[in-house]
């Protein structure tokens, strides 16, 4: 340990003071200049290893078909938006481990592959972005872009979403800064109309602008504890470059346009052919940039969201699906349950179906399948647990199914 009185060393090179530029003093002992540039220099490329490293594992273990794989596990359907996803996350991945390898005058950069996924609420986007995020292990975070208005409005600043991101790795940047944001409803900020009107439009038009640095790849100064109380924090500075964003909207009114676009491109001699092969049922599958931009989202936010696909609402039968297939399906849940207490839980086929047609009847979507199971499950799950003697079995039938779904409330909803 150098002594502070006498001849004051580094105590890591033990550098005389005179031979080091500088010499910082701590509580215990002194560090010289070079040291902590050593230290530094150790530090960060520590970091970049590990990044690297993170990618090339990434790379090796997950191919684009093993990845749908494991989203099929977890959701039910969907397989463009699946296919789609798998390989811009691989090529998400390709891209991290070429940046952190590349020459500064490499040839060509591989741009950022972030996403934009259109459909109903409750089709599973955010259940794609969140599965995947499982998979590869890395920090996630929803962010929600209603909230988000332009700097010095009320409400948040797009740097918020950042906040999430580094909440959920734990303030550990690093982590952070190759997770992956899920920003829903991004159609919320969709320019209103196409006036430039007297009232700037903060939540709008304002937030796509300010979404841009965050979404291309920049360093971004975080509030680490969001909102705009704390004016006086520290910011955290994050490099989104590689964060990957997905996008997810409902788009409400969006298959219009692309109706629209359709038939006035099926006007000319091809026409007829068009309109046979025009699925009229989901105009969804031929959404372009083009149709987001009729929506009211800027080119340059588009630009940044290269990637697009389409989720496709669901039918009763992907309703069925989902409610017993899924790794987590919500029957293999509630018959875990059950198995805890010794009894063998099973639904009857009939029961099923009288879930879903529920659903599909008071338009709940796959959100509502739990909502109604709870509802025929609730008294079974109230009661078994005190009985003295638990049974072996229990069969949900189509009658008990209804007679319970008939007393709750949930099925008042028919009259609204
Ligand atoms: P949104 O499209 O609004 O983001 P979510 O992904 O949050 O919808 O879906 C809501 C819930 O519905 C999910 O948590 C999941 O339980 C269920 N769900 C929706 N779509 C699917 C699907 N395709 N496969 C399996 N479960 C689904």
């Amino acid at each position: 340990m150098a002594k502070t009185t006498g001849n004051i060393k580094c105590s890591f090179c033990d550098r005389d003071k005179k031979d080091a530029k500088m010499l910082i003093a701590g509580i215990n002992g002194h560090i010289c200049d070079q040291c902590v540039s050593q230290a530094y220099r150790i530090v960060t490329s520590e970091a970049e290893q590990e990044s690297q490293q993170f990618a090339d594992d990434a790379l090796n273990l997950l191919k684009p078909a093993g990845i749908k794989k494991f989203l099929d596990d977890y959701v039910i359907g969907q397989e463009q938006a699946k296919k789609v996803m798998s390989v811009a996350v691989y090529n998400h991945f390709k891209r991290v481990a070429r940046s952190s390898k590349m020459d500064k005058e490499e040839e060509v950069e591989i741009e950022k592959s972030n996403l934009i996924l259109v459909g109903e609420t409750g089709t599973g986007k955010t259940l794609i972005a969140r599965t995947i995020a499982r998979l590869l292990n890395v920090p996630f975070c929803i962010a929600d872009a209603t909230v988000l208005t332009e700097a010095g409005y009320v409400g948040e600043d797009v740097e918020s979403v950042l906040t999430r991101l580094l909440q959920a790795s734990d303030y550990n940047v690093k982590a952070a800064e190759r997770g992956i944001v899920f920003i829903d409803e991004l159609d919320k900020i969709a320019r209103k109309g196409d006036n430039p009107s007297i009232t700037r439009d903060v939540s709008g038009e304002g937030v796509q602008q300010g979404l841009l640095k965050l979404l291309e790849g920049s360093i971004v100064n975080v509030p680490p504890q969001g909102g705009r109380k704390h004016p006086e924090a520290k910011m955290i500075q994050v490099n989104t470059k590689n964060i990957l964003f997905i996008c997810g909207g409902a788009f409400v009114g969006i298959e219009k346009i692309i109706a629209k676009r359709l038939n006035t491109q099926a006007v000319g001699y091809s026409s007829s052919a068009n309109e046979q092969t025009i699925d009229r049922d989901n105009f969804l599958q031929y959404i372009t940039p083009t149709d987001l931009k009729s929506f009211g989202l800027i080119p340059e936010l588009i630009g940044r969201l290269p990637v697009l696909s389409y989720l496709s609402p669901l039918d009763a039968l992907t309703l069925k699906r989902i409610l017993t297939e899924p790794k987590n399906a919500l029957i293999k849940q509630y018959q875990q349950l059950f198995e805890m207490e010794g009894t063998k839980l099973i639904f009857d086929d009939e029961a099923l179906n009288f879930i879903v047609d529920k659903a599909v009847e008071y338009k709940l979507g796959a959100r509502g399948l739990r909502s109604l199971c709870e509802a025929i499950m609730m008294d079974l799950m109230y009661e078994l647990p005190s009985l003295k003697k638990a049974p072996v079995e229990f069969i949900v039938s189509l009658d008990y199914a209804r007679e319970k779904l008939t007393r709750s409330t949930i099925s008042r909803l028919k009259a609204a």
